[in-house]
């Protein structure tokens, strides 16, 4: 049985907390000082567990063990959001350690800006698995447009380096534990969750066009009022989509903004609203997008203003590959017997790029209240330890029942 030094990984990871801290969280966005000091901090934590460790031209990280014969991928993004938390993605990268350093035939990566702090989305996993143009990356930009992807890297002291691709040949699988980012293990009581898939997002830009006019002189008749337009959209939503949709799916209206957006005096000419939905099933996904299709005709034919729909994205949903799912279970069942589930995950993760060139699995260890994308996210030691010992009782399982078949 694979010993993991539970200790030690909890050492790694409070050792990377004290780069870019935030109270008790920290701010590491991608290729910022921070970003690039816990990037530095994980080649040398790669060298010294005689991991092949280098960080290349996207500032993704690949410490490749030297070991012969089947290799697992472990890995995430050790970057954060904004005054965030301390667990989100470096976990992943840190387990990955943990499980090299038990002797382990697996290599680590950390994709760079999984969290989008540029353009494109999933630029570190969709550049190793050789998903990303020299176009793509020309047009990217930060999140307020000020810098581009190229002078962020350049500035980081990256230009120079060559992209690497991962060779594919080498790996059985890639396996990412995170936390769960909800509350759906806090609340059933339970410590570890096999993820089942990663859901698909459908993103979309809503544009409702009136006329901007004086709220006093504009009669009531006359008015083209885009923002009471825009509200009986939202509230339409709300109504018709739990209709169609399924028990775990999600809609958010993310943003919704009034132009010119007075807070007296202007009627608004133009609302803008940006929502997406996810769900773990295309044929949900579809029902949704046909709700809204309709929501939006429906608006067109009763409203005296214009409304549009635009598809900003559409990210197909990933299923977890079946023989690293049960090789989870099996860990799951021994390390926490009766005391974890199988649950979709309802975030993104570079799991989900992963899942187009090779066979991914991920494990949830639960979120204290469910907070992520906030300083006070957190996750008790222990769930952390029980975590990696699965992961490494899975990895370990999965590698070694696929070389005997
Ligand atoms: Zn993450």
């Amino acid at each position: 049985m694979v010993e993991v030094n539970t200790d030690g990984f909890l050492k790694d990871l409070y050792e990377l907390r004290k780069i870019g801290t935030f109270k008790t969280g920290v701010s590491r966005p991608t290729f910022s000082p921070a970003d690039m000091e816990s990037r530095r901090w994980l080649v040398e934590k790669m060298k010294a567990i005689g991991l092949e460790g280098a960080i290349d031209g996207m500032g993704n990280v690949l410490g490749k063990t030297q070991q012969n014969g089947p290799v697992a991928l472990v890995g995430s993004h050790i970057e954060s959001q904004i005054e965030a938390g301390w667990l989100d993605g470096a976990l992943g990268v840190v387990a990955g350690l943990a499980l090299a350093r038990a002797g382990l035939a697996v290599d680590v990566c950390a994709f760079a800006d999984e969290e989008s702090h540029f353009s494109g989305g999933y630029l570190g996993s969709r550049s190793i698995i050789g998903d990303l143009t020299e176009e793509e990356m020309d047009a990217s930009r930060n999140r307020d447009g000020t810098k581009t992807l190229r002078e962020a890297i350049a500035e980081a002291g990256l230009a120079h380096l060559p992209r690497v691709q991962l060779d594919l040949d080498r790996y059985k699988a890639f396996f990412e534990l995170h936390i769960e980012q909800g509350k759906q293990l806090e609340d059933a009581g339970l410590r570890i969750g096999v993820v089942s898939g990663i859901v698909g997002i459908y993103s979309w830009h809503i544009i409702i066009e009136g006329q901007q006019d004086h709220a006093g002189g504009t009669t009531m008749v006359e008015r083209r009022d885009a923002g009471v337009a825009a509200v009986r959209i939202l509230s339409a939503i709300d109504q018709e989509f739990p209709r169609v949709c399924g028990p775990k799916s999600t809609f958010t209206t993310c943003n919704v903004k009034y132009t010119p957006g007075a807070p007296v005096g202007i009627i608004p000419g133009r609302v803008d609203i940006w929502l997406e939905f996810r769900d773990q099933s295309v044929e949900v996904l579809a029902r949704m997008e046909a709700t809204l299709r309709a929501i939006i005709q429906e608006s067109n034919r009763r409203e005296k203003t214009k409304a549009s729909l635009i598809c900003t994205s559409k990210s197909t949903p990933v299923l977890c590959d079946q023989h690293t799912v049960e090789a989870l279970e099996t860990a799951a069942e021994k390390f926490a017997s009766g005391s974890w589930q199988v649950m979709p995950s309802g975030a993104g993760h570079d799991a989900k790029v992963l899942g187009k060139v090779m066979p991914v699995s991920m494990l949830f260890v639960p979120s204290i209240g469910g907070v992520s994308h906030h300083w006070t996210e957190n996750t008790s030691d222990e769930d952390l330890a029980l975590g990696v010992q699965v992961l490494a009782d899975a990895v370990e399982r999965y590698l070694h029942g696929a070389s005997a078949s």
